[in-house]
């Protein structure tokens, strides 16, 4: 199939709602990360994702709505909490996992009785919502386990004849895809993926908020995930992640020992004046980093890469999304220093 890249404009906008109503399959920018798009309640256009990133069928689909006042179509009950939450946070990098009802097929939810329910805040993802009028499922448009797409380009690298087409509206402005959280009781939610709402802006309407151990722990033999996505190796480019935890001068000392021209760093801006080796940065604060983290996770393979040692983000604030991406890079491997 041939994969038509669209721009922003109303026109193109329309072609891409069209595509979605008529059970096709497009590249949608969000705030987030890029999503791939389908219309969420037919099933066989559900499907048509699942193939063209190899995902597994157990992985849910996020739906994303033009207005969380949409979710009552969609969910069987919507916890008080739920609703104060997407108050304050929706539109936005926040999905809420609710009891889903029949309008959501089983595809949509992976086989789970629940959905996640996003309200993007990106206009061009909001307009093709409002144009297509349908309840848009959209995991990010990456092949299954490689890094997320951030821009139309990486889209077309994974994507290019899989799908209909892509729509191109620049840089995502986040990088990391959304805070997913689950109603955990009528005070308090459970974080099962950190993205850029994180655990500190939403306690200030929780008594608690539980971090799943899933975020930064492989699960043992016989656990199950609460979120099937936390089970895979992700997020990963072709070269192999290695995550160094420590100063900049204990990680300079480590990765000394393996220096080679195959070998290349991922450091934080404030470290390239004391780094004698090859490297790329990464950003200095956790909000830099989500937002370059996976745009330089690809590069270094477009430099064909072998090695990566990634000085480890901070886990406090939008820190621990990015801690969150690297671990599952890593494929689990840290070196604590
Ligand atoms: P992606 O579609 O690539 O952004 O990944 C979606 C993530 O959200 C995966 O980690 C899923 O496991 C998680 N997720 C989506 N829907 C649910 C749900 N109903 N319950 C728990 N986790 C969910
Ligand atoms: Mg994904």
């Amino acid at each position: 199939m041939e994969t038509i890249l669209l721009d922003d404009s109303e026109a193109d906008l329309l072609k891409a709602a069209e595509i979605i109503k008529n059970g096709g399959i497009v590249g949608i920018p969000t705030e987030t990360v890029y999503g791939l798009g389908a219309d969420a309640s037919d099933p066989d256009a559900v499907e048509k994702i699942f193939t063209a990133k190899g995902r597994p069928a157990d992985n849910p689909l996020i739906v994303h709505l033009a207005d969380f006042s949409d979710a009552e179509k969609y969910t069987s009950a919507i916890p008080e909490l739920a609703k104060k939450i997407a108050d304050k946070f929706c539109p936005g990098p926040l999905t809420i996992v609710l009891p889903k009802n029949d309008r959501i097929p089983s595809i949509t939810s992976g086989g789970l009785d629940t959905v996640g329910i996003r309200i993007p805040s990106h206009k061009t993802m909001h307009r093709i919502i409002e144009l297509s009028g349908c309840p848009i499922a959209a995991p990010s448009a990456n092949t299954s386990g490689l890094p997320s797409p951030t821009s139309a380009e990486h889209v077309m690298d994974d994507m290019s004849g899989k799908i209909n087409a892509v729509v191109d509206g620049g840089q995502s402005e986040f990088g990391v895809e959304s805070t997913v959280i689950a109603i955990e009781n009528e005070t308090s939610v459970r974080i099962l993926r950190p993205g850029c709402i994180t655990r500190e802006m939403l306690l200030e309407l929780c008594d608690d908020v539980i971090i799943d151990p899933a975020i930064l722990h492989d699960l043992e033999a016989g656990q199950t995930a609460a979120s099937p996505g936390m089970k895979y190796k992700h997020y990963s480019p072709s070269a192999d992640v290695i995550m160094v935890e420590g100063s900049i001068e204990e990680f300079t000392a480590y990765v000394e020992k393996f220096n080679a021209p195959c070998v290349c760093s991922l450091i934080y801006d404030e470290d390239e004046e004391y780094f004698p080796y090859r490297y790329m940065t990464y950003g200095s604060s956790s909000s830099e980093q989500a937002h370059w983290l996976f745009q330089r996770l690809r590069e270094l393979d477009e430099l064909g890469v072998k090695k990566v040692f990634v000085r480890a983000p901070s886990l406090d604030g939008v820190g621990l999304a990015v801690y969150n991406r690297l671990i599952r890079a890593a494929g689990f491997e840290v070196i604590r220093l």
